[in-house]
């Protein structure tokens, strides 16, 4: 899209940029027709569809009209418990007992079907969750494929994973997890799982169930053993009753840190293993000598990508101070050009906000940062009229201890701080109850070693952002959570070493 910069319009600590756009690209929208969702959908368990013994259902909407696609099971402990006692049978019975090699073949099957059915899956995960199709299409489910293939080849080979131990899988994993990437995630959690020998109750997030339930599908025709994969729905009340279900060996849970909590606090006294993969407020350090333009793109990768709505989002920007100015200017004249619509469109950048509820959080973040004293920047773009929708927006002049510089917003919005020297930008960089993921972006090789040794955060990336790699561990410290995802790494929470 072209434009030119018309005129700024400042007003209760806002800015507004007006633009005039002189051409637009032509909508390019990729057709819902690929994709088939039923009316209903029951719980999938011990390799069937099984009504909620309390015959309840709930919607799940698009986020970007308002309108409902479905209706899904609503969980109950009695289901869960029937779902844990199929997984509890298959594992005795089956998975446990199976060769390595057959259970990888199994797994091979599944991420196959994943990339033959990949255009169906990324269509209803950007229909169901709001995220623009070219990320759907390009990342969430190719990678998702990829796991399943990555730990497929691990299932024969854990001796080597685990060199003179002897790995014995955990027993019956119960998995919970967000919205924000729900088929990654689903398969970033089953495919460790199953390749350790190990099986399944997973629930997906109340807002995003469709594409777990088609991973659902999937597995049912890939003639996975009955019971070694159950996907049940449901919102918080059926998370807590896997998470309190006495047979359930292993905990994998991803979302906030305020639910990380609680689970950590139902599971103290018992023997259950626990991974919590939690929120972020990553640190995005530019250096006054990096390229600048990458770096500018490399920051907006890095919060506008799908939404804001990633816990490693590069949402606080520490600037080296002799260039902030210019790339202050660069950013906001780059978020002008970013796309918000349809996220069916294959031009849209920034899709719809996945939930009411999200919208609202992110609305209240705004308000208190304008408050706080900060200046705040948003695009000028028209936003359609129905759905969940939020400008791509900045704050400059933000105080370290602001509360947009410390809390998780978990939306497109930026906190842009500025720094004089490696110290100083270090200290500010670790202030923070969290420490997922970072950035740095400089020139000098040597400057990359000696700030990421420096840094708290689970992944640093360097001269680039938010690039994701299944044989890449990912997780946290401090209220990030702990255990690692991903990986060989990712292998360890799923097994016992028992010499
Ligand atoms: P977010 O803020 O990303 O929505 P949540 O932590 O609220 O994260 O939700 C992540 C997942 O945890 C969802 O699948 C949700 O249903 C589930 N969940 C919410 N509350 C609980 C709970 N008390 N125990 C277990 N799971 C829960």
């Amino acid at each position: 899209m072209a434009v030119t910069k018309k005129k700024s319009v400042k007003k209760n600590n806002t800015i507004k940029l007006k633009f005039d756009t002189s051409w637009l690209y032509a909508p390019a929208p990729e057709s819902k027709s690929a994709a088939t969702i039923k009316p209903q959908y029951d719980l999938f368990i011990n390799g069937e569809w099984q009504k909620p013994s309390g015959g309840k259902y709930f919607d799940t909407i698009n986020p970007a009209n308002e309108e409902k696609l479905s209706e899904v099971a609503d969980a109950n402990e009695a289901d869960v418990n029937k779902a844990v006692t199929a997984a509890r049978n298959a594992y005795e019975k089956v998975w446990k007992k199976m060769p390595a090699k057959e259970r990888a073949k199994y797994i091979f099957r599944i991420a196959r079907m994943v990339q033959e059915r990949a255009r169906e899956l990324a269509i209803i995960e950007s229909l169901d969750g709001g995220k623009p199709i070219r990320e759907s299409r390009d990342f969430d489910v190719p990678t998702a494929a990829n796991h399943f293939f990555y730990y497929a080849g691990w299932a024969d080979k854990l001796e080597y994973a685990f060199p003179n131990r002897t790995a014995a899988s955990v027993g019956v994993a119960g998995q919970i997890i967000p919205w924000n990437f729900p088929l990654l995630m689903a398969a970033w959690k089953i495919a460790p799982a199953l390749a350790t020998g190990n099986t399944v109750v997973l629930k997906p997030a109340e807002t995003t169930p469709l594409t777990a339930l088609k991973l659902a599908e999937i597995i049912q025709e890939s003639g996975l053993p009955e019971g070694v994969v159950n996907i049940v729905t449901g919102a918080g009340a059926t998370g807590a009753a896997i998470v309190n279900h006495p047979d359930i060996n292993k905990i994998a849970f991803t979302g906030s840190t305020e639910v990380g909590k609680i689970i950590q606090r139902s599971i103290a006294g018992t023997n259950k293993k626990v991974t919590l993969e939690l929120g972020g407020k990553a640190a995005n350090i530019i250096f006054e000598d990096a390229p600048l333009d990458q770096a500018v793109e490399g920051v907006i990768n890095g919060i506008y990508f799908n939404q804001g709505h990633v816990c490693c989002a590069g949402s606080r920007l520490y600037v080296q101070e002799s260039v902030s100015k210019q790339v202050i200017r660069k950013l906001k004249d780059r978020i002008e050009s970013l796309i918000v619509g349809d996220p069916l469109d294959k031009n849209t950048d920034i899709g719809a906000i996945n939930s009411k509820q999200q919208l609202e959080t992110i609305r209240k973040y705004v308000k208190i940062g304008k408050e706080e004293g900060a200046e705040m920047y948003e695009s000028s773009c028209s936003l359609p009229g129905r759905g969940f929708w939020c400008r791509p927006t900045l704050f400059t002049n933000v105080a370290q201890s602001a509360r947009i510089a410390q809390e998780e917003i978990f939306g497109p919005v930026l906190a842009i701080l500025t720094f004089r020297t490696d110290d100083e930008v270090i200290e500010k960089a670790n202030n923070s109850p969290y420490g997922l993921s970072a950035g740095v972006w400089t020139d000098k090789g040597s400057k990359i070693f000696n700030m990421t040794k420096r840094m708290r955060a689970g992944v640093i990336w360097a001269n680039t952002f938010n690039k994701f790699d299944p044989t890449s561990p990912f997780g946290g410290y401090k209220e990030s959570g702990f255990g690692r995802e991903g990986g060989l790494h990712g292998l360890l929470p799923y097994v016992k070493l028992i010499n």
